[in-house]
């Protein structure tokens, strides 16, 4: 195949964990319902099944998140984005055998107000461990001074994904996808 171009696209908030469907599940997330189904069709959706590829790699508290890949017309496009290890992300390695099932949703964030009593805070706390009037966590040596939470919505739409590696940073080089990214796009900067 000859590839006609090369897209990078790195306008996603983050990606989310979760474990449904018997696969674990990877959520790139989007700002909006709409701006997630443009972006799904435009790419995952017209992938050849054997042409995606995630690769994770690891560099001191944080990882790169990389996926790749083409259409039938041999537009290459690459998901990137650096993001902060989290426990989420090692249950998901801990528990994904490699494989898992891409899905798109939106991420909004949820206030106090419009939470439940064990809705858990970004500092790992329920709501019910938050001073009521200040809105503070209580619980000692959390430093949250306020309550905030996000709640996920997911396109029903969703592929499975079979070659998914976590990589090293002195692993970079030896995978064809992770080097491009990394020389490519400067990823080390
Ligand atoms: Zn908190
Ligand atoms: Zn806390």
């Amino acid at each position: 195949m000859i590839y006609m171009s090369n897209e990078w696209f790195t306008s996603f908030l983050g990606i989310a964990y979760r474990y449904f469907d018997v696969k674990m599940n990877i959520v790139i997330l989007l700002s909006n319902i709409n701006y997630s189904k443009s972006v799904w069709n435009k790419t995952v959706n017209k992938w050849l099944d054997n042409s995606i590829k995630i690769r994770f790699v690891e560099y001191q508290t944080k990882y790169w998140f990389i996926m790749s890949g083409y259409d039938n017309l041999g537009t290459i496009t690459t998901f990137y984005k650096i993001l902060p290890r989290s426990y989420n992300y090692d249950r998901f390695k801990l528990n994904c055998n490699n494989e898992a099932y891409i899905k798109f949703g939106t991420y909004t964030p949820k206030y106090r107000s419009e939470s439940k009593s064990d809705d858990i805070c970004n500092c790992t706390h329920t709501l019910q461990n938050h001073d009521y009037k200040s809105g503070a966590c209580t619980l000692l040596p959390c430093v949250c001074t306020k309550f905030m939470t996000f709640q996920i919505m997911l396109l029903k739409k969703k592929k499975a994904i079979t070659d998914i590696k976590f990589l090293t940073y002195d692993e970079i080089k030896t995978d064809s996808i992770v080097w491009n990214c990394f020389y490519v796009r400067n990823l080390d900067n």
